[in-house]
């Protein structure tokens, strides 16, 4: 393999190549889990987890770079054709204390290996060379039902590991299947163990719930499942409206007049802000995203997103009130584009305006180098300090109105509001941008 090793290879190949390394030197060795499910419903796996009776001593005889990822539990990381591969060595996850991890885990064979897994659609297994399915666990006939089924008792398995819980949520939400009852009645009973799961793996789930575009369908489970309260730490929801997130969703799906000002995919922070005003109304406070940014471990970027989405939100209400520069400042603020989107849930008038404004506005004009800078008022004498920053608003506001065009008519602006020095006191230096 070491001649090939460094070319990069289609996905597949590449993961059959190294299947068939274990499977030559005597290894029972199957693709496993989310890779088989996905290609059964149709869609190209983006990444390949194999299982194999090779223990972790044996695949590292075998790939001498293999590098130990969670060696304790078998897992081993391989390279091969440009991309990487997990492989795992067959075990039962034994006894679990404390609802998160196991115990212990002990090497075992391709059965045991599947009832570990969590649902039935997650437990199947696939020959690499044949593409022969290998269900232990019924899997192919919940895909085929479009269920979602924990394996064995569903009371156990999400008493083990509560995890599971968000999972089962996502995967139900993803491929858009029902929960099978006495799962989702299991569900419902262990909700409030989710406390003690670490709030990072939570947030991971969450993250990964809002920025698939069934989000809608996620957090709607989430909520009937009485799984909100423990991942956000707050009261349940009450008020039954999941608006802002529907309209996200449309505004992706592209369905909306202003989707042409959207990218295709919808930042965690605009997804949160949704949500968050469709759980605690259009007046949702700061301290509801400070609360969430520890309940969801969210990272600085995200909650300095969500809160600008909110907001930016507060701003466009008063559009109509708002001078030509205030309505470009607020564009080219940022996520504006996803407050407009949630703005026209509130008040469909005024985002149409809105939308009548960008399209009537040239984006140049929108947030152009300022005409005058820091440097322009120093030369013409002004002594730096607090109040040039207030100056240079006053100018970036008339250039962005249309009131200066130039440096020189923004600098004559600027002295007779601020009474500062004229052109007969000051003593300005030549500036090589006035030619
Ligand atoms: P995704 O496309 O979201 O990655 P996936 O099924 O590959 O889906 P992973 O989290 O990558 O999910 O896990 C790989 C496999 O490991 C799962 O398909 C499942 O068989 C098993 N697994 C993962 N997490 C758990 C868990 N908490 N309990 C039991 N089995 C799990
Ligand atoms: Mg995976």
């Amino acid at each position: 393999m070491s001649a090939t090793h460094r070319k990069t290879l289609p996905l597949h190949d590449a993961a059959v190549a190294v299947a068939r390394v274990l499977l030559d030197a005597g290894y029972e060795s199957y693709f496993a889990g989310g890779c088989v499910r996905d290609r059964l419903l149709g869609g190209v796996p983006d990444d390949y987890d194999i299982a194999t009776a090779a223990r972790p001593d044996d695949v590292r005889r075998l790939f001498p770079k293999a590098q130990g990822v969670g060696e304790s539990f078998g897992v081993m990381l391989v390279r091969h054709g440009g991309h990487e591969f997990e492989i795992a060595t067959f075990r039962n996850d034994g006894e679990y204390a404390d609802g998160r991890r196991p115990n212990d885990v002990r090497f075992s064979d391709a059965r045991e290996d599947a009832f570990r897994r969590d649902f039935t659609i997650n437990g199947l297994f696939e020959e690499p060379s044949t593409g022969r399915v290998v269900d232990f666990v019924d899997g192919q006939s919940d895909l085929t039902n479009r269920v979602i089924r924990a394996i064995g008792n569903p009371n156990d398995r999400f008493a083990e590991d509560h995890l599971r819980l968000l999972r089962g949520v996502r995967f139900a939400a993803r491929f858009g299947f029902a929960l099978e009852t006495a799962t989702a009645a299991a569900m419902r009973e262990h909700a409030g163990k989710l406390a003690v799961i670490a709030r990072e793996r939570i947030g991971g789930e969450v993250r990964r719930m809002l920025e698939h575009p069934t989000r809608v369908a996620a957090v709607q489970l989430l909520e009937e499942q009485g799984l909100d309260a423990p991942t956000l730490r707050e009261p349940a929801r009450v008020s039954p409206s999941l608006a802002r997130l529907v309209r996200l969703e449309g505004a992706v799906a592209g369905d909306l007049s202003d989707v042409g000002l959207l990218d295709r995919t919808v930042p965690v922070a605009a997804a949160l802000a949704a949500w968050a005003l469709d759980r605690h109304g259009p007046n949702v406070g700061e301290s509801v995203i400070h609360g969430w940014r520890e309940a969801l471990l969210l990272s600085n970027r995200e909650s300095v997103e969500t809160l600008a989405t909110l907001a930016a939100l507060a701003r466009v209400r008063h559009w109509s009130e708002l001078r030509e520069s205030a309505r470009k400042r607020w564009a080219a603020s940022p996520m504006a584009s996803w407050a407009q989107t949630l703005f026209a849930v509130e008040s469909p008038c005024g985002a149409d305006n809105l939308v009548r404004w960008r399209r009537q506005t040239d984006p140049a004009t929108i947030a152009p180098p300022p005409l005058l800078t820091g440097d322009h008022l120093i030369r013409a004498g002004f002594a730096p300090g607090p109040q040039f920053r207030e100056l240079l608003d006053a100018a970036y506001d008339a250039q962005l109105e249309g009131r200066v065009g130039n440096a020189a008519d923004a600098l004559e602006l600027v002295r007779s509001s601020a009474g500062g020095p004229s052109e007969s006191t000051a003593n300005p230096r030549p500036d090589p941008s006035q030619g």
